[in-house]
């Protein structure tokens, strides 16, 4: 028996589609929606993220601007450039990617973006309002998550509900709006003591960790819903083929690329243990980037009137 694959992929397109009309009314009363993104410096991974969100702007019609300060910036010249962004009525919201390099003053930065204008809900006005469970725009990969849920029709009112991790843009946001759907949520972090069991005590478990396939067949209850957040770059081939070794694809792909992305989650143990659980890649990431749409068309509508 293998659990029922949560295809990020799928619910991406489907959002994009309910969001396309949106933006085509905007269009034809006002403007196109638009969104500012923010790169510091040339970090890889960050670029290949900037491009998948520019990417998607285009393919729905939201204009998009990119900026690309060089990564020595000073934090005050970053927070006029976002200044800039702010006071300019033709963007309805902004995104600086992260990580910023370590000089920068991060939390400077995310209380230099406007509010109504915080395409990833980071703003601690933000954030506050997701706590009180007030409408504001909510971090991108957690409201995917929710998002995702709900459109496989997976329950999640009363279920005890386990998140593994406690960043401030996935593990804290997911958990809140775990428990605004009315799950019974655990936190678990580094410090955490027994995590197998805490894990196997859920009905929905989300991993949030960045560490490979930490989450093994020991830390699953058979039937659990498994959502795994994790993207984490794998190079050495023992531990490829560890994890992947009944995958006659992916170890093509690896022999390829001398890299594979893999999950916090144990892929085999997931897949025979859980009765639904999202892929990597293909589960979640895609689910960000369609929320990151979602906040712009709403902060747009909300600034269009
Ligand atoms: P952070 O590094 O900010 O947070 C990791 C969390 O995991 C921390 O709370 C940490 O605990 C906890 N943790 C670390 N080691 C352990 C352990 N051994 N046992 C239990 N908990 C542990 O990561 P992010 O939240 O930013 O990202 C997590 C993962 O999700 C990464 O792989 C990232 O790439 C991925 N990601 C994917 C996205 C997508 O769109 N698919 C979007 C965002 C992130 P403590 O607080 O005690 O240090």
């Amino acid at each position: 028996m293998s659990g029922a694959v949560l295809d990020g992929k799928k619910i991406n397109q489907d959002i994009l589609a309910e969001l396309r009309p949106r933006v085509e009314a905007l269009r034809a009363k006002a403007r196109a929606p638009a969104l500012a993104v923010v790169l510091v410096g040339d970090d890889p991974a960050s670029q290949i993220y900037v491009r998948n969100k520019i990417k998607a702007c285009q393919e729905l019609g939201i204009r998009s601007l990119d900026s690309t300060p060089d990564g020595s910036i000073s934090t005050q010249d970053l927070f006029e450039l976002i200044c800039r962004f702010n006071n300019d009525p033709q963007v309805d919201a902004i995104l600086v990617q992260s990580p910023l390099p370590k000089h920068i003053d991060e939390r400077q930065i995310l209380l230099a973006v406007n509010p109504a204008k915080d395409a990833d809900g980071f703003h601690p006005f933000n954030v506050g309002s997701l706590v009180a469970n007030r409408p504001a725009p909510r971090a991108c990969t957690p409201a995917g998550i929710i998002e995702m849920l709900k459109r496989y029709q997976v329950p999640i009112a009363g279920k005890r509900a386990v998140v593994v991790g406690r960043s401030d843009i996935v593990g804290k946001p997911m958990a809140l709006m775990l428990l605004h759907e009315n799950a019974t949520v655990t936190i678990c972090h580094s410090k955490t003591r027994d995590l197998a069991a805490e894990c196997r005590r859920a009905e929905i478990l989300v991993a949030a960790i960045g560490k490979p396939a930490l989450i093994t067949r020991e830390h699953l209850s058979p039937g659990v819903v498994v959502v795994d957040v994790g993207m984490n770059r794998v190079t050495d081939e023992a531990e490829v083929r560890r994890l992947f070794g009944h995958d006659e694809r992916r170890m093509a792909a690896f022999a390829k690329n001398g890299t594979t992305l893999v999950g916090d989650v144990e892929p085999l143990a997931m897949q025979e243990l859980s009765a639904a659980y999202t892929p990597v890649p293909g589960g979640v990431g895609p689910l960000t980037i369609a929320m990151l749409m979602a906040n712009t068309v709403q902060l747009a509508e909300q600034h269009l009137g």
